[in-house]
Order: structure tokens, then C-alpha cells, then sequence
């Protein structure tokens, strides 16, 4: 899907498709090269890393292994709690692998923190992480994030595997919605 076929809910466009490509396509030329020997496991949180996962291991030389995790946090609103539950286990045990996390996201920091620890506690001989967005405003506790990928500003986004309400998810570029579109959401 691209921007003209949803032109009426979209206020503007954070990055085009071509910009996300290429920040993908530049970590992973330093991906390969940091995990040249090692056997990396890609583990993805779903739903919204997919997008990013297929994109980030599809330029990837190496041969790596992929799994997934969905997690949900509770908070009020948009807000996070930092009170992280498993809906989805990953099915690789993780004891002496080297896992990269692939994140579409990092807002308050409190999901990808908290995912990060449980995998050192589970045995995973290194833990590091790509995110595809950051956004600096909104972080509450500081995670290192080994390959960063845009910082955008304090804005509720859409598109390349985001949703908003489950919709938005296969819109090719990143985006900011109109406030219509909220309007009526109580949530
Ligand atoms: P954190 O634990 O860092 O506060 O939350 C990260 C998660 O919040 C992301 O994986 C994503 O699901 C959700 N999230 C944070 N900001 C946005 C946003 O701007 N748009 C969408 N669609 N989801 C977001």
C-alpha cells in the first residue's frame, strides 16, 4: 500500500520508502560484518518488526536463523507500563546464541530493555539491537540500541509494519496520521 491510496488520513510523510531502505540496507552491510563468524539468530517482535525483519535480513549476506516473540505491555493509553507479558514465546532456545533483536521502534525504551534482560537471564551469549525508529523525547530509560536506525520527533507514526488500530501495517513509507482519524478514540 502506498501514501496515495490512504492520502485522506495521512498528515505527513516521515520517510519514504527509499529512506527506510536505505538505513536498513547500511546496517546491515555493518551487521554482516560484526557477525561474520558467529551464527546470528534474528529475533523480531511481532507484529510490527516484521516488515523491518524481512527487509533487514533480505540484505543480509550472512545466513541467518529468525524467530519471533509477541509481548504486550499494559499502561494507560499510549503510555507503557514497562510491565512486560509474553503473548508469544520464541521457540529457539537462546542459551550461547547471539541474538539480534529487530525492533520497529523504541519509544518510552521500557519493551526493548526489558527483552534485552530476559535473554541474558536465559543464557544468550550476546544480546544487541536494531531499531528501525527511536524516538528520543519519549525514552524513559536508556537502552543501547548497537544499530540505530532514524530518530524521529514525539509523533504517534504509521506504516512499515506499524499500525494504528491494526490498520496502516503494509503502507510502504512511514507516516504521521491526522487527527481525524483519532477523533472519537477515547483509547
Ligand atoms: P516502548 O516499550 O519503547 O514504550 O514501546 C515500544 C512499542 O510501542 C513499539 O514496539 C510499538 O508497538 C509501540 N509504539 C510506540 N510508538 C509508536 C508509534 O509511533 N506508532 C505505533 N504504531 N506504535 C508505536
Amino acid at each position: 500500500m502506498q501514501i496515495a491510496d490512504v492520502q485522506d488520513d495521512i498528515d505527513r510523510v516521515l520517510l519514504t520508502k527509499e529512506q527506510i531502505e536505505k538505513k536498513i540496507t547500511e546496517a546491515a552491510a555493518v551487521i554482516d560484518r560484526d557477525y561474520k563468524d558467529k551464527n546470528v539468530l534474528l529475533l523480531a517482535v511481532l507484529k510490527g518488526a516484521v516488515n523491518t525483519l524481512v527487509a533487514l535480513s533480505s540484505h543480509l549476506h550472512l545466513n541467518a536463523q529468525m524467530d519471533f516473540m509477541s509481548l504486550s505491555s499494559y499502561g494507560s493509553g499510549s503510555e507503557s507500563s514497562g510491565k512486560v507479558t509474553i503473548r508469544q514465546d520464541m521457540s529457539v532456545d537462546v542459551r550461547g546464541r547471539h541474538v539480534l533483536i529487530v525492533e520497529d521502534i523504541v519509544d518510552s525504551g521500557l519493551t526493548l530493555s526489558w527483552l534485552m534482560d530476559l535473554l541474558h537471564q536465559r543464557g544468550a551469549a550476546s544480546v544487541e539491537a536494531f531499531a528501525l525508529l527511536n524516538k528520543p523525547a519519549r525514552n524513559k530509560v536508556h537502552v543501547d540500541v548497537k544499530y540505530p536506525g532514524y530518530e524521529i520527533p514525539d509523533e504517534f507514526v504509521v506504516g512499515f509494519g506499524l499500525d494504528y488500530d491494526e490498520k496502516y501495517r503494509n503502507l510502504d513509507s512511514i507516516a504521521a496520521l491526522k487527527p481525524k482519524v483519532y477523533e472519537g478514540d477515547q483509547s
